[in-house]
């Protein structure tokens, strides 16, 4: 196709505003499917993608449209994945594209993550087409929503074009609106090959798939490529796109987006972002833009029953083969037994893998409190990074403590704004900016990573009524006053329950996890203290009171039927117990503690 008929664009929007909605009638009513096949989601392919409706891996279609002109389009559409977890991923999607599509819910305007979305798109010289979608709602208001677009986004929305993706109203001006608006391509095709990387997966009949935007010279069957980044050599054996259905071709273009594939075993063996060229006559300058995936979270993973632990093994290593943006390694841990030390790109990267594993793999897990890598400075120099509290050195070695600190935006009706800002400057929080728009507040903070991850979306949403959006982006490391905290049990630290923390913060989470484990321990026949403490000194304390011979049920102190689930358990002996000097302590009750969160 020549440049001047091609279309790269992307669909941004927050989530649930309909971008897959919308996206499936693009294809259908370009013929790529079915009534039938519509009433399936098609980009998002995934169960848990399509229960919380947001993208994991980005899909691209190609789409051929007869505009009103008579001339015949190539259109490539992109699916980004749609949480700030994958904000890598998304800038090399929209760096594949000229223009994008805003999709924003007519009865619900502007939301943080379609700011962010946003910004990103305008940084890479998008051509924006603002989209009303969801007008056949009686709250739409479409007036309001436009001048929120002219007003907060600074985008004119005097064209937006008025959609129901629901119903099909609107689907051909799209189409129009991306053929007239969004600019072609540019590229050279006679120049030296670069295709970018863009995203890849793993398919079990095709083996790795890896989508490519060609920027120029041109990709074929058949030639030796080299991947920049990796430094590695491969041979192309396909090369096609998706009408969503696969379609082999013999070639891509410059300007053109389509997928290749190289005999290629691993995700991992492909970088996002990474420049392809070919190993004759190739470009010796790789494309701009080229990162590394890094873990930003970890937690570890273990099985609730020790048996299952091959089990886990296995399905860690399953789900790695489509995603290369987390790692394991082995770990052990004296109150869980065998698991695995995993890192994530984020949050919800993190609970998208522990729920696939839980839902597809059916294990039952039990997660250790979330970490941060933090750096540590020796009083002799050295420098380390850290994610597991139980490698931290002895406090007597470490000169400084340094933790990764975020940018949050904060967008939430004005109503809810106390509790938000209390909820930020309880966690450390500094405020950055205070906008108005209406009766929405935009709130932008600096953050502890550190304090995000211990249950701020959670406490958002519930502030909030869910109303509140969030996105931040990493801004780099800064000194802290960080302890490690150390629970223990008669006197004994529980390993799985020690875990990093400012030392402002550590007296009150202390104190909570011993009344949790106060009521989570079954008594014994003797006093049993518990206590948090850094270092030597306790912070908090709880103790378990003796239980006396004739004990019956209405005796126990705490929560009394939970207790009670972990005797029945205890008795049916599946209970795995632990020895802490000489309290016998059922697993159930870590896990307990721990999933309380
Ligand atoms: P995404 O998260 O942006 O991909 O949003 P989806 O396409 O998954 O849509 C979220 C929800 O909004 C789904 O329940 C859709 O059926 C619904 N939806 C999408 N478009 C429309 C529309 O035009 N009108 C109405 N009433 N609902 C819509
Ligand atoms: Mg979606």
């Amino acid at each position: 196709t020549p440049l001047s008929h091609i279309r790269n664009f992307s669909i941004i929007a927050h989530i649930d505003h309909g971008k897959s909605t919308l996206a499936d009638r693009l294809i259908q009513v370009t013929g790529g499917l079915t009534e039938r096949e519509m009433s399936e989601q098609v980009l998002d392919n995934m169960d848990i993608e399509k229960e919380r409706g947001i993208t994991i891996k980005a899909q691209t279609v190609r789409l051929n449209y007869t505009a009103k002109n008579g001339e015949t389009y190539e259109l490539n559409l992109m699916d980004t994945p749609g949480h700030v977890d994958f904000a890598y991923e998304v800038s090399r999607s929209l760096a594949a594209c000229e223009g994008a599509l805003l999709v924003v819910d007519a009865a619900q305007g502007v939301e943080a993550q379609t700011l962010a979305n946003v910004y990103q798109s305008i940084e890479h010289n998008h051509e924006i087409v603002p989209v009303l979608n969801k007008i056949d709602l009686p709250a739409a208001d479409v007036d309001k929503v436009k001048m929120e677009i002219e007003d907060i986004i600074g985008l004119p929305a005097d064209e937006a074009v008025l959609t129901s993706a629901k119903s099909g109203i609107g689907i051909e001006e799209v189409l129009e609106a991306v053929v007239a608006r969004i600019p072609p391509p540019q590229g050279d095709r006679d120049a030296p090959l670069k295709a970018m990387l863009v995203d890849s997966w793993y398919d079990p009949y095709l083996g790795v798939v890896i989508l490519v935007r060609v920027i120029s010279g041109t990709l074929k069957k058949g030639q030796r490529v080299k991947f920049m980044a990796q430094g590695t050599e491969h041979l192309i054996d396909r090369v096609g796109c998706m009408r969503p259905k696969i379609e082999q071709l013999e070639q891509l273009a410059a300007g053109e987006i389509g997928f290749i594939t190289a005999q290629i075993k691993e995700v991992s063996q492909t970088a996002v972002g990474d420049t392809i060229t070919t190993v004759k006559n190739g470009a010796t300058e790789a494309l701009p833009g080229f990162k590394e995936v890094q873990s930003v979270v970890f937690c570890g993973l273990f099985p609730v029953d020790a048996a299952d632990f091959e089990k886990l093994r296995e399905s860690i290593s399953k789900l790695r083969l489509n995603d290369a943006s987390f790692t394991f390694e082995m770990e052990s841990s004296a109150a869980l037994g065998q698991g695995f030390r995993c890192g994530f790109l984020g949050l919800l990267h993190l609970e998208i893998i522990q729920e696939r594993l839980t839902r597809e793999y059916d294990l039952d897990l039990i997660t250790t409190a979330p970490s941060v890598v933090y750096k540590v400075v020796m009083t002799n120099g050295d420098e380390q990074f850290l994610h597991n509290p139980a490698d931290m050195p002895d406090v007597v070695k470490i000169k400084d403590m340094e933790e990764p600190w975020i940018q949050a935006v904060i967008y939430c009706p004005d109503e809810y704004l106390g509790g938000i800002l209390k909820l930020c400057q309880d966690r450390r929080g500094i405020q950055k900016n205070l906008t108005y728009v209406g009766d929405r507040a935009q709130v932008t903070y600096e953050l502890p990573l550190n304090e995000v991850v211990f249950d701020f979306y959670d406490r958002l949403k519930s502030i909030s009524r869910g109303y509140a959006s969030f996105d931040y982006e990493q801004i780099g490391l800064r000194p802290g006053d960080l302890v490690k905290m150390n629970i223990m049990v008669n006197a004994e630290p529980v390993d799985a329950l020690s875990m990093i923390v400012h030392r402002q913060a550590a007296e009150s989470r202390g104190r909570h996890m011993c009344e949790r484990l106060k009521d989570l321990i079954p008594r014994h026949l003797f006093k049993i203290p518990i206590q948090a403490a850094i270092g030597g000194k306790v912070i908090a304390r709880e103790t378990i009171s003796a239980m006396r011979k004739d004990v019956t049920a209405k005796c126990y102190g705490g929560d009394i039927s939970r207790k009670k689930k972990l005797l029945e358990k205890q008795k049916k002996g599946k209970a795995k117990m632990r020895e802490y000097g000489s309290v016998s302590i059922p697993q159930e009750a870590f896990i307990a503690a721990l999933r309380m969160g």
